[in-house]
């Protein structure tokens, strides 16, 4: 095919996925497995985090199940792209966790390496504390080729949970943690504005992306 208006393109695309669903549902677990396999076909992979997730490791990603797989730490999209570009003839296969905090140049991106015919595996959180759509999962859930949505437990009840319910009175759309600072709940159980009692009733938060 070549080179075209929007850039280089390979004869076989690749294809984009997607692994969303609230914490604790299993993506990092999921897209590690996913990459562990493509390792076992001799594919070669890249795998970028952002650095605002160094829960764990700086140079790998983790699950909360202590599951890991080597990665690079970036801190934003121009880094990745600094860091992947020169070696890009040698990856087949590009994961990245944690998408929801890399800006919307991702989705533009993704579609780039798919064209270059690279296998590009994205996880990240599909709505936020506050339950709304966290960009750019959003757009890139619309453009991949296949879509994976997996539920956590919920903490309160056990039933199936799609929410991420941050404890404590944090405001800030960005808090890294894990367990302690937030639970997996059920739409029943959810409760996005009150405090880890359920009871004392906080001002709506000003986050990215909410018009309403
Ligand atoms: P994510 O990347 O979606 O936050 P991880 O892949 O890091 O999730 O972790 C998933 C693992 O977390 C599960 O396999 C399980 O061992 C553990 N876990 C802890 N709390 C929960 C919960 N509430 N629901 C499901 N799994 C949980
Ligand atoms: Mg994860
Ligand atoms: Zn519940």
């Amino acid at each position: 095919m070549g080179t075209t208006a929007v850039g280089q393109r390979a004869i076989h695309p690749g294809r984009i996925e997607v692994i969303t669903g609230p914490m604790f549902s299993g993506k990092s677990e999921e897209l590690i497995r996913r990459l562990k396999r493509a390792q076992i076909a001799k594919r070669r992979v890249a795998c970028f985090k952002p650095d605002l997730d160094v829960r764990y490791h700086r140079t790998a990603i983790a699950s909360h199940s202590a599951q890991t797989l080597d990665a690079m730490t970036v801190t934003n999209m121009e880094e990745l792209k600094a860091v992947l570009m020169p070696m890009i003839d040698l990856v087949e296969v590009v994961g990245v966790d944690e998408a929801q905090f890399f800006d919307p140049s991702l989705i533009g991106f993704s579609n780039e390496l798919m064209h270059l015919g690279k296998r590009v595996i994205i996880a990240g959180l599909d709505t936020s504390f506050t339950g709304e759509p966290f960009a750019p999962m959003p757009e890139l859930l619309a453009i991949a080729d296949e879509v994976v949505k997996l539920s956590a437990v919920c903490m309160q009840c056990g039933a199936p949970a799609v929410h991420t319910q941050r404890l404590g009175s944090s405001q800030s759309l960005v808090l890294v943690g894990a367990a302690g600072v937030y639970e997996a709940r059920c739409r029943a159980c959810f409760s996005p504005w009150a405090d880890e009692h359920g009871s004392e009733q906080m001002e709506l938060p000003v986050s990215a992306g909410s018009g309403r």
